[in-house]
């Protein structure tokens, strides 16, 4: 199964976030969107999502159109985290796994081995706002992942966390990968598109001016002059 682009231009009036982005990413690969603020990452995973129509341009999974209404395709971390403060840690997770189509036992058992894997397993009964924000982030990350998605979209998922989360995430991405989830991220960090991806795009002003794998990617990239801007 694999996730095309064709073609893909997203305009908002005179703006033009993506611009004519035509990608593969194949099934179980773990991709990396690398870009300054603005290149049109997240416009690239609305669009993928579904939550955005492309003003042109294809949006292909395994040939077809995305079935969103299968709840259980697609995870997502919003760049803007978004959780209810007031709801446990378990409450919120709950919530979230059911609208997947999940059963509370299940849910349960997700959570309690992500908790675990985190070194947190006390936050199932804490408010999320009595958490730091690094550690809301860990728990959305848990959110997007508690249904098993085949595909993970993940927008900036290091930035705002500090490097032993970081560490703890990447793990967590690789696993993931290694039991055959898609995944797609970004950043705006080279090492962490360097350490993790196997294929990777660089974005510029909409445009995926830089396209392949790590190693053709690095030799392309010292032949132009892109400043991605550090986070
Ligand atoms: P960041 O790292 O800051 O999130 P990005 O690479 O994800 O950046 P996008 O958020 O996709 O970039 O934005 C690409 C361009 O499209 C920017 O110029 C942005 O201002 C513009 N843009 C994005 N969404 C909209 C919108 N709904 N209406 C108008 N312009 C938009």
């Amino acid at each position: 199964m694999t996730l095309q682009l064709e073609h893909v231009t997203k305009r908002f009036g005179a703006v033009t976030a993506v611009d004519n982005a035509t990608l593969t990413i194949p099934e179980g690969n773990l991709f990396g969107f690398l870009g300054a603020n603005g290149a049109g990452k997240t416009t690239t995973f609305r669009m993928i999502l579904g939550l955005l129509e492309p003003t042109e341009g294809t949006i292909t999974w395994n040939g077809g159109k995305i079935d969103y209404s299968k709840s259980h395709l697609i995870g997502y971390l919003p760049e803007e985290r978004g959780l209810y403060p007031k709801l446990k840690v378990k409450e919120q997770l709950i919530y979230l796994g059911r609208l997947r189509g999940m059963e509370k036992a299940a849910i349960i058992k997700e959570m309690e081995a992500w908790l675990e894997r985190f070194n947190v397993p006390e936050y199932a009964e804490k408010r999320v706002e009595e958490l730091s924000k690094g550690n809301q982030q860990k728990i959305q990350f848990i959110a997007a992942v508690l249904h098993k998605p085949k595909l993970l979209i993940l927008d900036e998922p290091f930035s705002g966390l500090d490097p032993v989360n970081v560490e703890l995430l990447k793990e967590a991405v690789i696993d993931l990968k290694n039991n055959g989830t898609t995944i797609v991220f970004s950043s705006h960090r080279m090492e962490h598109v360097e350490e993790l991806c196997e294929h990777l795009c660089i974005m510029h002003r909409g445009r995926p001016v830089v396209y392949g794998s790590l190693k053709e990617v690095k030799r392309s990239f010292g032949k132009k002059n892109i400043i991605i801007h550090a986070d």
